[in-house]
Parts: structure tokens; sequence; C-alpha cells
């Protein structure tokens, strides 16, 4: 019956029943105008999740890795430098990548905890008179550390020195659980994908593609082929595809943009901030600490939590899942040893978390960890009772 319970990892996130049975669907052709009148007005509604009238959404058979393949492919020569800071396991792979592509990467070094550098950021761009740095990476949730960046200062920053580079942001693990304001922020590619706030399989990289970005890609010189923008916008233009299109995926996501915009997007985001206030309030019960560095950093979709000195989080998750079932993320890079995380977003409400901070606080006394069985659970009670927002 193990899976019967919910999983506290940041992605791949809890599938609620409706969407596993939207994926359940029989094949259609895609090159019939069934699928056309599936896919475009599915495109069209995405961008209110990114919140966009401009951009163009482009939904590639990957993970989310791919589109960050896609964004720096698509507009990016050998040589080009980009602006990267490094504060947790998934900026690190994105750096990585563009070193893999040729890319010159200027890397901005920081704690793992803090968040996008957005002075160091205006310093390096106002230090670029000759404005070789052609884009700005920025993870806008780093899922490793449970930090949320600024990206609306970010691109403040970009403005005050009038610089030209484009601005790609990774919003895997925030889309459609975190407020996210493509056109508002001014952001040029933006990525997500399907295992995260939309809640169904893995397998579909979302990306959002600003004019701007979209006008880099004749001059791009980096190879690509399978992610090749002008391929899938020829394409989906005349409601088509390039490829086979991963068909159950697409009916799923149809699904859940219509669950998202019925519940509503600011709801989902209040459903999600007081989700996670009420773990933060049990995190404090505990005695433990957030690897978050302050509160204006807190990520409402997943928290990373230090464990006490001379205890190992891998101990705890492996305990948590062998003794009751129940997954939570270990902790990446830096972290790994130090810290586990809860992952609360995606299908997830207050009551499903209560059973995830009482399942770990058993895993913490089985432990013997210095927590006090129920303190955390009480807190978060405490908290959800006396806030009440409204179910729906
Ligand atoms: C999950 C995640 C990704 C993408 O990982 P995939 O496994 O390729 O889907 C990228 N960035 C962040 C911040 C993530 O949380």
């Amino acid at each position: 019956m193990r899976a019967q319970n919910p999983v506290f990892i940041p992605g791949p996130t809890n599938i609620p029943d409706r969407l596993r049975h939207a994926m359940n669907v029989a094949t259609i052709d895609h090159r019939s105008t069934d699928f056309k009148n599936l896919l475009q007005p599915l495109l069209m509604d995405l961008q209110k999740v990114f919140k966009t009238d401009h951009a163009e959404i482009m939904l590639f058979p990957s993970s989310g890795t791919g589109g960050w393949e896609a964004s720096i492919t698509n507009t990016l020569s050998a040589g080009d430098k980009v602006l990267v800071a490094r504060y947790g396991m998934f900026s690190h792979r994105w750096i990585d990548m563009c070193q893999r592509h040729g890319l010159e990467v200027q890397i901005i070094e920081c704690d793992w905890g803090s968040g996008a550098p957005v002075e160091k950021f205006a310093e390096a761009l106002a230090n670029d008179s000759e404005h070789e740095i052609k884009a700005l990476l920025v993870t806008h949730n780093e899922t490793a550390t449970g930090v949320r960046s600024d990206i609306g200062g970010v691109r403040r920053a970009m403005n005050a020195s009038n610089h030209p580079a484009m601005l790609f942001v990774d919003c895997v693990s925030s889309l459609a659980s975190m407020d996210f304001r493509m056109d508002e922020w001014g952001v040029d590619i933006a990525i997500s994908g399907s295992q995260k706030g939309f809640m169904i399989a893995t397998g579909l990289a979302v990306v959002a593609v600003s004019e701007k970005a979209s006008g880099a890609t004749e001059q791009a010189q980096l190879a690509r082929c399978f992610f090749d923008f002008r391929d899938m916008r020829n394409a989906t233009a005349n409601g088509g595809y390039p490829y086979t299109p991963p068909l159950q995926l697409i009916h799923g996501l149809r699904v859940s943009v219509d669950m998202l915009l019925d519940e509503g997007l600011e709801q989902v985001f209040s459903r999600h901030f007081r989700i996670a206030q009420g773990i933060r309030c049990a995190i404090e019960a505990w005695g433990l600490r957030l690897c978050a560095q302050s509160s204006d950093l807190y990520s409402d979709t997943v928290s990373a939590i230090y464990v006490p000195d001379g205890f190992n989080s891998d101990q705890l998750t492996d305990h948590a899942y062998d003794a009751y079932g129940v997954s939570f993320g270990v902790g990446l890079g830096e972290m790994s040893g130090k810290a586990f995380r809860i992952g609360h977003l995606g299908a997830m409400t207050e009551v499903m978390a209560l059973s995830g901070l009482a399942t770990i606080e058993m895993a913490m006394k089985d432990l013997d960890y210095p927590v006090q069985l129920g303190s955390g659970v009480v807190a978060a009670q405490e908290y959800y009772r006396t806030s009440r927002g409204h179910l729906s």
C-alpha cells in the first residue's frame, strides 16, 4: 500500500487522479485536425501560465534539462559569453552544460542558500561596456537549497546598465506554483517541465520564447537539430509537430492547465504559500534551520532543511522510506548528507503536508534527533487552523 502515500520530493510531483486519467487516451493521428485543435488552444492557454502575451510556447519531448539545451543552442554560438551565478545544484548543472557547449561562462560564485546576486550582476553588466555578455542565465527557484530569486530585480539591474543581453530563466520548479511574470520581468526564454507544477508525468520541456530570443536563432551557430526552435515554430504554425508528439503528455498538460486556470493562478500561489508557511512553522518548532539564508528567499515549493550536527540526512531519508514508505528529497551537491528536502509543490494540500510532517518527525525520533514528537505537526496545525484560506 505504500504507493498510496504521497511523495515529498520536489519533482516528479504527485499526479492527481484526474490527470492520470487525462493521460490515458487512445491514439489520434497527429496530422489530423483533432491534434491541431488540441495543441493550438493549449499553447495559447500556456501563455497565461507564463504571464505573457507575446512569447511563443514550445513543447519539446524532453525533461527540463532539454529546455536548457534548447535555450542556449538556439540563440548562442561557441565562444559567446554568458553570465551565470552558481548557488545550487541546478544553477551548477546549467553552467556545466554551457561549458560543454563551448560557451565562455562568467561565473559568480555564491554561497549555497543565497539567491541570484542582483548587485553583482549589475556590477558585471556595468563593467561589460563592449557588451560581450550575450545572455544572463538565472535559476528562479533553486531546488537544491529551496531558494527563490528576485527575477524582477535582475531585470531592473539589466535595465539600469542598458545592457542588451538576453535573460534566460529556469522556472522548472516555480512555474505554476509560485508567481512568475515573463513579460513584466522581460524574460527572453523561460524553461519549465511537465513533472513539477504541472503535476503530470515527466517528458515535456515547456519553453516560452520571446521575440528577441527568436530573433537570435538565425545568427546562432551552436549545433542543434531536435530542439531547433525554427522547426518547432514552422510545424506548430501549421497545427502540426516536427516529429511524433508525446500525445498522452499533451492531453495531460491540457487538463493540467485547465485545473490551474480553474483554481486561479493567484489562488494556486497562495495555496503553495500557505502550505510552505505551515512547513516553515514546523521546522522552527523542531529547532532546525532552512538552507535559505533569509525569509525573502524562502521557496514556496521546496524546503531544504539542515539536520543537526552529527546526523546524516541521507540516513533520515532512507529511514523514512524504509520504515514508513514515504519519499523526501535528499541533499544535493554541497548539501549532500547535511540537509534533506521537503517538496511541497503541485498537487499538494495542507492535509497532505501534515502527513509528511508527521512522517518525518517519526523518522527523526527513531534516529534519536533532538526533536519532540508532534512539535512540528502542532505548529503547522496551529498555522493552518488559525490562518484558514478558503478551500477549493
Ligand atoms: C527539476 C529541475 C530541472 C530539470 O530537471 P529534469 O530532471 O531535466 O526535468 C531544472 N531546474 C530545476 C530548478 C529543477 O528543479
